[in-house]
């Protein structure tokens, strides 16, 4: 690739040759990824903002590339969904999730269930076996639905149709909440929500990026806040991402959003690090 900056030229740009050949190399490699298990799982507790537990975690995949390293999803989610092999990915994912909350849930002992959020690709959507591998999952592994939390983009359902909608309300009607992510980032018709079979918001890190010094920017708060009071007049419980810092915390608990999440609480990590994190938190 050749560009000109300005009026001085610039010779072929060796890193976006480079970074075209790796989203070529990586997109043959998936399928082989994920047959020799180079897939795995990060989680990042989700924290209750009015008494700090931890209540459940969100998972996100990664791949350890035997040659680049571990890639985050950004790099190579875009390319599963291009060639579909999201659909088997994604399983493979909702498959982990579950069994690992399902055993979270066992060495929790009485100090609550943890819930597991899981993220759904467009793909998975209109992919026909969503609801039946959500139910043969839940069943295999043992975990009520009530635990389980599907994350769908705002972008996704803009616009949205019956049929687009109708796999989400049957898993809706099992118990599984679903999340609208990234709430906030996609114009959607917030009159539009009510039709929609989801009971939370997540609202997008861009939100709360205008939070992170004391006092926040006015706009920033007074756009939360009524997010906050037409999500909870549509009995919907926000979730917020990306908090980053102890002000941030306790300015959207006094907004009355619900739970948080960010690395103010904690990075995504291995599983064994969100049971430490939830005991923890269970024995004070
Ligand atoms: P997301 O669902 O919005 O996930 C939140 C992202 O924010 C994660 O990035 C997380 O590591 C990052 N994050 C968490 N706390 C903070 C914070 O305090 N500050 C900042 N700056 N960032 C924070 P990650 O893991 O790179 O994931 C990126 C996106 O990839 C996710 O965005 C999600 O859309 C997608 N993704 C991840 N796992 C899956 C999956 O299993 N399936 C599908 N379809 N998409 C996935
Ligand atoms: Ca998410
Ligand atoms: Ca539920
Ligand atoms: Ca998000």
């Amino acid at each position: 690739a050749k560009s000109a900056g300005g009026n001085r030229f610039e010779l072929a740009d060796p890193e976006a040759d480079a970074r075209a050949i790796t989203r070529h190399g990586l997109t043959t490699a998936l399928p082989a990824a994920l047959d020799r298990g180079e897939f795995f799982i990060e989680y990042q507790p989700l924290v209750h903002l009015g008494d700090g537990s931890v209540r459940g975690a969100e998972a996100l995949v990664r791949w350890l590339h035997p040659q680049h390293g571990v890639l985050g999803p950004d790099r190579f989610i875009p390319l599963a969904e291009h060639t579909g092999l999201i659909v088997p990915l994604g399983r493979w994912v909702l498959e982990q999730s579950v069994r690992q909350a399902r055993a979270w849930q066992e060495r929790h002992g009485g100090a609550g269930p943890l819930r597991i959020n899981v993220n759904l690709s467009p793909c998975q959507l209109t992919h026909p076996g969503l609801v039946q591998d959500t139910v043969d999952i839940l069943e295999r592994e043992g975990l009520d639905a009530d635990a389980l939390c599907l994350e769908v983009t705002e972008s996704a359902l803009i616009g949205a149709d019956d049929d687009l909608l109708k796999p989400l309300r049957r898993l809706a009607e099992m118990g599984v909440d679903i999340a609208l992510d990234d709430f906030g980032t996609g114009y959607s018709n917030l009159a539009n929500l009510r039709r929609l079979p989801v009971s939370i918001l997540k609202l997008d890190r861009s939100f709360t990026q205008g939070m992170q010094q004391f006092p926040a920017d006015p706009v920033d708060l007074k756009i939360v806040e009524g997010i906050v009071s037409l999500a909870h007049s549509l009995d919907l419980a926000v979730t917020v991402e990306g908090v980053e810092t102890g002000a941030q915390a306790e300015q959207l608990r006094i907004l009355g959003c619900d739970t948080a999440q960010g690395w103010y609480y904690a990075r995504p990590g291995p599983p064994e690090r969100l049971h430490e994190l939830a005991l923890v938190d269970a024995t004070g």
